[in-house]
């Protein structure tokens, strides 16, 4: 049905879940209006976006315009209804060309998959020594590279991941942020001083927090403890429980404010598929259960979830639910400047998710049209 017509169900708002009724027209969020009787109904979320994904359900976001179609159909089902096509660490080359495929793509992007907003490049002016799965050999440092060069991926490009303390990145920090590119600090042994430099000089957002990071010690914090520390900065979860154990989650929940939390999957093409190999920017991967890891050495690789798994995690770990929809879909999209989705409310597209008792995805709506919740449950992490 192209008007969605009335949801009813548990509807998770901004500050309170309420239960009540959201009336779609013509693909937009007509109104939200009270229905105590609602109150036994299906949790409905607004949908989710996912700013850092390389890849799902055995398609690679670098790869051609019919895997990025793949891609975003594949994503769609566990109820990510905009994302970022990430790139990894690749020649300069190799990212413009990515760049330009993205952006001839979106226009056409299929009303059945996840809305592009963009494109993410995870790289390449980051640590070699945090590197983490990405490939060494292509890491560059800003100071080698006149950045007139970037100036024809600028267009469409959303977000991406600098260590800050790498020759010449304060400078490509405030450059990027001049051009309306949001920069996120990571993949970084950055003191503690060169992490607020970085955030000083326009970086907004933490990729994938903890992981491929100067962490926390007493004597030496590092990008880790300041991103925890500054409340004025966006740090990505990958909340898989693998990437962050457990353990460590009330710490990040009780330091970071409700607005700056953003869960990200990381996703790799082999995500949502029975496959165990495959490779992620040219290195060998193996997956076993819910991790994927690096078949030379076992570094973490990317994860195998969606965002589904990430809101399902969060919501029986105990965080309430206005805070856990917040960080799958408003807080990506206040980073990344986008203000016409991502949260219940009259005027915004409809793009909602209906989730079951144990937050399994049933259904997803993309621009006022369902479309179902994955075929299988998301993997348990
Ligand atoms: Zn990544």
């Amino acid at each position: 049905m192209r008007d969605g017509g009335v949801i009813r169900g548990r509807l998770v708002l901004d500050d309170r879940v309420q239960p009540g009724r959201v009336v779609v027209e013509d693909g937009w969020i007509a109104a939200v209006e009270a229905d105590p009787s609602a109150a036994s109904g299906s949790w409905i979320l607004p949908g989710f976006v996912d700013v850092h994904v390389h890849g799902w359900g055995g398609h690679n976001a670098m790869h051609s315009a019919t895997s990025l179609d793949g891609m975003a159909r594949a994503l769609l089902h566990r109820g990510v209804t905009s994302f970022l096509p990430t790139a990894v660490t690749a020649p300069l080359d190799d990212l413009r060309a990515f760049a330009d495929r993205v952006r001839a793509w979106m226009p056409g992007a299929p009303e059945d998959g996840a809305a592009p907003l963009g494109f993410n490049l995870e790289g390449p002016f980051v640590s070699p020594q945090r590197v983490g799965a990405q490939n060494p050999a292509f890491v560059r440092a800003a100071a080698e590279i006149a950045f007139a060069e970037l100036e024809p991926i600028v267009d469409g490009f959303r977000l991406t991941t600098i260590a800050p303390e790498t020759p010449g990145a304060i400078e490509l920090i405030r450059w990027l942020t001049k051009r309306g590119v949001v920069v996120s600090l990571g993949h970084s042994v950055a003191t503690a001083a060169e992490a607020h430099a970085g955030y000083e000089a326009g970086a907004r957002s933490t990729t994938h927090l903890f992981n491929a990071m100067s962490g926390i010690h007493q004597h030496t914090p590092g990008l880790a403890a300041v991103a925890l520390a500054r409340d004025d900065v966006y740090t990505e979860l990958i909340a898989d429980g693998h990437h962050v154990d457990r353990e460590l989650w009330p710490l990040i929940l009780r330091t970071k404010p409700a607005d700056r939390l953003v869960f990200v999957s990381d996703g790799v093409d082999l995500a949502g598929t029975p496959q165990e190999r495959g490779s992620l920017g040219g290195l060998e991967v193996q997956v076993q259960g819910d991790r994927c890891t690096l078949v030379s050495n076992g570094a973490l690789a990317g994860s195998v979830i969606a965002l589904d798994t990430s809101v399902r995690n969060l919501a029986l770990f105990g965080l309430d639910m206005p805070r856990v929809a917040a960080a799958a879909s408003a807080n990506p999209l206040a980073l990344i400047g986008v203000t016409d989705r991502g949260r219940i409310a009259a005027g915004l597209r409809a793009d909602l998710v209906e989730l079951d008792d144990a937050f399994n995805v049933r259904r997803v709506m993309r621009a006022g049209r369902w479309y179902s919740g994955p075929a299988v449950a998301s993997p348990a992490a």
